[in-house]
């Protein structure tokens, strides 16, 4: 007898799409062991629903999708029926070893070096910021002034919702809180492994339009809702802990506070910081979020607590396990980018700085957005892809991460993205906002 329930087994895509297929809540043992049914070319879609025409499998091949039962959130129904289980899952092949285009196996393999390699995990989390709209996409009037009770209230039961399912899933929310933009808001989580920090933030965002939708709103995760308006950024905390599982990122007595090994793995993501964007601000649309003076990110480079910073330094707070709270965050992230491929980007970068044993990038205290480029440059602190052709033609240089990627999945990137670019070029900033937003 099939029960009532449904789970939706799913991967996030190349465009950070979550797609997959369905089956009876009593299959899943079966499932959980073989998978289910999925098509290669599947990689190749692209934002807007096409399929991205030169991709390197076409008709061809078969691979599962195999859940991994821990990456799981309940969807809630609406109306009273049964709940959806939405259940992550690695992509394999037929023999069920990992599919070597699998975007979650990516990230598998480079934290895996990492601690094969140095010894050390990379502990992680996601900021979201979103944009509350009406169901067709449209803005809706101000619930209230920025981060004020009003617009929080206003907004009500939905991040009482939102906060108690993060906390039944076992995802350990931070902070809800209303944003400086219009209707938008923010939703932090505490720390985890990296593989469960992505698996999270993947999961969250589901659960933000699904909650926004039984409320009869849209959420939109797209880096700018509006032309001219405030952006909605990913920014990714991180640090690293060693065998022992000790922080080992601080160093009271360097500038920054940042320790030896911290400033290689910082130098390495400044070192590959225009191919990483491409990645984690991999769309048209990430162009209009990320430029200085928005507080997004304005230059590549290490400041201390400052939000024009690519890489900052996050404050810690009295003198009790500073070492824990010690932090860095990587701003020039948004939600059009998968959160496996992000983490990814940042622990080879950073893995390639430790490698070459990099010297640790100038601590900036100042704000070099406010600078001549005169003295950016004097001070090492680089531009950043001013829009998707720049950062994909550094990719397309960057031979570290390229390799990495393996050339099947890097292919198949480009030819989303290229196909990504063909549909809008010429398109207002307007219509661009327009169309992220009726998507993610
Ligand atoms: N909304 C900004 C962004 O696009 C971030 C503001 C903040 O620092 O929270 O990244
Ligand atoms: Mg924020």
């Amino acid at each position: 007898m099939t029960s009532g329930n449904l789970v939706l087994v799913a991967t996030a895509d190349l465009v950070s799409h979550v797609r997959g297929r369905a089956f009876g809540a009593d299959q899943l043992a079966d499932r959980l062991e073989h998978g289910i049914g999925w098509v290669p070319a599947d990689l190749a879609l692209t934002a807007f629903g096409a399929l991205a025409e030169t991709n390197a499998f076409g008709p061809l091949g078969d691979v599962r999708l195999r859940p991994d039962p821990s990456a799981n959130l309940v969807l809630t129904s609406h109306d009273g029926g049964p709940d959806i289980e939405l259940m992550l899952a690695d992509t394999v092949n037929l023999d069920l070893s990992p599919w070597v285009c699998c975007p979650r196996d990516v990230l598998r393999r480079s934290l895996k070096a990492l601690k094969e390699e140095f010894n050390l995990t990379l502990i992680a989390t996601f900021e979201h910021e979103f944009t509350m709209l009406n169901a067709d996409s449209t803005a809706m009037a101000s619930g209230g002034p920025p981060f004020s009770a009003a617009a929080l209230r206003h907004f009500e039961p939905f991040g009482t919702r939102l906060y108690s399912a993060l906390g039944r899933a076992g995802f350990e929310p931070d902070t809800w809180l209303a944003e400086f933009g219009a209707n938008q808001f923010e939703i932090t989580l505490a720390p985890s492994e990296a593989l469960v920090a992505a698996d999270r933030a993947i999961l969250l965002r589901e659960l933000v339009r699904d909650l926004a939708k039984g409320l009869g709103w849209r959420a939109s995760f797209s880096p700018l809702v509006r032309a001219g308006g405030i952006g909605n950024g990913v920014h990714v905390h991180f640090s690293l802990r060693d065998a022992d599982a000790t922080p080992i990122l601080y160093d009271a007595s360097q500038p920054g506070h940042i320790s030896a090994i911290g400033g290689s793995f910082a130098a390495g993501i400044l070192a590959h910081s225009s191919a990483i964007c491409a990645l984690t601000a991999p769309s048209v649309i990430s162009y209009l979020r990320l430029r200085p003076h928005t507080w997004s990110a304005g230059h590549a480079f290490l400041g201390v607590q400052n939000r024009e910073a690519l890489l900052r330094i996050c404050p810690t707070v009295g003198s009790v396990n500073v070492d824990q709270q010690y932090n860095l965050e990587f701003r020039a992230v948004d939600a059009t980018a998968n959160p496996w491929l992000v983490l990814a980007a940042l622990t080879i970068s950073g893995l390639d700085g430790l490698r070459r044993n990099l010297s640790g990038p100038t601590v900036i205290e100042g704000d070099p957005s406010a600078w001549t480029s005169d003295e950016r440059e004097a001070a090492g602190v680089t531009d950043l892809p001013t829009s998707l052709n720049e950062s994909l033609d550094a990719l397309t240089k960057d031979e570290m991460i390229g390799e990495w990627l393996g050339s099947e999945l890097l292919g198949t990137y480009f030819a989303v993205k290229e196909h990504e670019l063909a549909i809008l070029k010429g398109a207002s900033a307007e219509t661009i906002c327009e169309m992220y937003a009726s998507v993610y």
